[in-house]
């Protein structure tokens, strides 16, 4: 069944992601080349409740493919949990004849939309944007492959420096309750171990492992802190060990927010691409309440309902044992 909209507005909200502007420039692009009437929505669902909502035309997406952030710009509201501020932004919608919405977020935003399509009836289709890659429904979300290569980056830079130094360097990353991102720049970075929050190590299994790299003449070593450790983060972890481990000179880097930025990788481009022309292609067809997602090569839907309930990341075996045995 075909839908009769005519008018449809995109947002960000929660966490920003590189790609997402790839993401809104389809979105907007594939909107008007079906001949709809597309709006920008500023600050994630602030934005509809100040009634921040911006008609867009396909030059206002120009030169936007490959810069980081949001032009949309993104923001945590608190008043759209409310039943009065998601009334507010219903007659904000509802007075420019907006019945499609379009939100590029994560779990929380994914939330929020869930509950307004189904209080207010408005076509909602989600889009994964996080760089934490926690969604089930999506092998990638966007801007998780910008936010490991830049993490690598960052860790062979260290690198370069521990090595001329004798040093062990502590690396906190992102991942409060994922260790996806630490894994896996754990292995593309060499790292000698790694901490994750769904996995116990001991310190004593983690000390003997820097004590065999020292015997082995390793003259550095670096530790991936996934910042949901159960020790706490990384300073917590080095000050523990440096206590009892003396060989090394220690140091600790948090990555923190430079995580999140940088121009998006050429796979988040065509992922924020191929997941903002589904989402319109889809709701034109007159899908709602659903998640575009990619799936093997496949763009395919996941209702907001599974997306949000089904908890997807397992720490995989295989690449736990790399970590392991690459680094002896
Ligand atoms: P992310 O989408 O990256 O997970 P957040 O968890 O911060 O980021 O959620 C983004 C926004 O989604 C919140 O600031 C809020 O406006 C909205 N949101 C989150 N949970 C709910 C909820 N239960 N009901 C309504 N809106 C929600």
């Amino acid at each position: 069944m075909k839908s009769n909209l005519k008018n449809i507005a995109v947002l960000t909200s929660g966490g920003d992601a590189p790609g997402m502007n790839a993401c809104i420039r389809a979105v907007i692009r594939t909107g008007i080349y079906n001949g709809l009437n597309m709006f920008g929505v500023m600050q994630g669902y602030q934005g509809l409740i100040d009634n921040n909502i911006k008609p867009m035309d396909a030059r206002s997406v120009s030169n936007i493919l490959h810069m980081g952030g949001t032009i949309l710009k993104t923001a945590r509201c608190l008043a759209f949990k409310e039943e009065e501020g998601m009334e507010l932004a219903y007659k904000n919608l509802k007075a420019k004849d907006i019945d499609g919405l379009i939100v590029i977020g994560g779990d929380g935003t994914f939330t929020g939309a869930k509950r307004f399509g189904e209080k207010y009836g408005v076509n909602v289709i989600g889009i994964p944007g996080t760089i934490d890659n926690d969604l089930y429904g999506s092998d990638f979300t966007l801007g998780y492959d910008t936010a490991v290569n830049t993490i690598i980056e960052a860790i062979d830079k260290i690198r370069d420096t521990a090595d001329s130094h004798d040093r062990l360097f502590f690396i906190e990353v992102m991942g409060r309750d994922s260790g996806c991102i630490a894994l896996r720049t754990a292995i593309a970075s060499g790292a000698e171990a790694v901490l994750l929050p769904e996995k116990e190590t001991s310190l004593k299994e983690l000390i003997s492992k820097l004590k065999d790299g020292v015997n082995t003449k390793k003259s550095s070593s670096i530790v991936i802190v996934s910042e949901g450790n159960k020790y706490g983060g990384a300073y917590d972890i080095a000050k523990s060990v440096k206590r009892k481990f003396t060989h090394y000179d220690t140091k600790v880097t948090i990555l923190g927010h430079l995580q999140r930025g940088g121009s998006p990788s050429g796979f988040d481009r065509i992922l924020g691409s191929r997941l903002g022309y589904a989402a319109v292609n889809e709701m034109i067809k007159g899908e709602t309440m659903q998640m575009v997602g990619l799936r093997g090569n496949e763009i395919k839907l996941t209702s907001l309902e599974e997306a949000l309930n089904i908890h997807s990341y397992k720490l995989e075996a295989d690449l736990l044992e790399m970590t392991h045995v690459l680094s002896i």
